[in-house]
């Protein structure tokens, strides 16, 4: 009796210690979202006189997390772009010129990173934008396989095949598309770029190539000048409201679509079109950016597009309070569990 007794209780013992180790409760939506910690510059304080935030990608993270809508399910963490595959755009003698403390600089725009030994800002800024450049195909990955995914980082649109500006080092949409294409995952791309500046790295990038469709909305008197010429570019007026914005987007997604014909969508969502930006002069509301998200994923949806969302840019105070607005639209767009 006292053998089966204690049988039993080691059973018990058994289940209790089975039902404490609770399965990870799924998180609020199953949007994967990619992300890592080390996307974030660091730079001995020196970030700090940089017009980017480079907390951004933490604030939405976290925030995230906090309400549920990621957790250890759908998040995922990248790998970084290899040399063969940066080579997919860049050339070599680019990639070489990112050994001088003083070119980074330029690309960059920040001068104060010419004076940083050119060693440091290999693992301080060069691995971290490979790593959120590996995180963009990452997610083009995911969204081939489950229809939707979020890199919290990427859309780097300004860098081109030998050069890099505006704050921009690693093409990672174009580079996504092109690896993707020689494994034969996709055939034809689309990237709407929505973010205050026109995207004239990926033009230069995917230039004269029938496989791939830019279309841009932008902010016309700003920066970069000369605009390149993509597919469809769609030059807005200083001051442009939600309305405005909305309207034209909405106008434009048949025929970019009918023209583009994708396996796959990549959207540079970037939020330097909120209001008070200090790099834009365009004027939405976090509402109005939360909606220019979710119509864009929403399309996708119905068209049964993979849609892929990158960052890009964003300089005032709430830009990622805007970015993670539009994030929350996608996953709701694609069912809140
Ligand atoms: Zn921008």
């Amino acid at each position: 009796m006292v053998k089966y007794l204690s049988i039993i209780g080691l059973l018990g013992t058994l289940l209790s210690a089975c039902s404490t180790a609770e399965p990870i409760e799924s998180a609020k939506s199953s949007v994967p979202v990619v992300y890592s910690k080390e996307y974030k510059i660091s730079l001995l304080g020196l970030e700090k006189l940089h017009p980017f935030d480079i907390a951004k990608y933490d604030k939405i993270y976290a925030q995230l997390k906090k309400e549920g809508w990621v957790n250890e399910k759908n998040s995922h963490t990248p790998e970084t772009l290899t040399r063969k595959q940066l080579r997919l755009i860049h050339t070599e003698a680019y990639i070489q010129s990112w050994k001088k403390s003083r070119n980074l600089a330029r690309y960059l725009e920040a001068p104060q990173m010419a004076t940083i030994p050119g060693s440091l800002l290999q693992n301080s800024v060069v691995k971290r934008f490979q790593l959120a450049s590996g995180g963009t195909l990452h997610a083009a990955r995911l969204a081939l396989k489950s229809g939707v995914a979020v890199n919290l980082g990427g859309g780097y649109h300004h860098a081109k095949p030998d050069s890099g500006e505006g704050f921009c080092l690693i093409a990672d949409v174009p580079i996504a598309i092109r690896q993707l294409q020689q494994e034969k995952k996709i055939r034809r791309a689309l990237i709407i770029d929505t973010d205050a500046h026109q995207g004239n790295g990926t033009i230069v990038c995917l230039a004269n190539d029938p496989s791939t469709y830019s279309f841009s909305m932008h902010e016309s008197g700003i920066y970069p000048e000369p605009k390149e010429k993509g597919d469809w570019d769609i030059g807005l007026a200083a001051g442009v409201t939600d309305a405005s914005f909305l309207g034209t987007l909405k106008k434009s997604l048949p025929t970019m679509f009918a023209r583009a014909r994708p396996d796959i969508v990549f959207h540079v969502a970037g939020c330097d079109t909120l209001a008070g930006d200090p790099l834009a002069n365009i004027a939405m509301t976090h509402e109005g950016i939360a909606k220019r998200d979710a119509m864009i994923a929403a399309y996708c949806k119905k068209k049964k597009i993979p849609y892929v969302m990158t960052m890009a840019g964003g300089y005032s105070k709430n830009a990622w309070k805007a970015q993670y607005g539009g994030i929350l639209e996608v996953m709701k767009v694609y069912g809140e569990k």
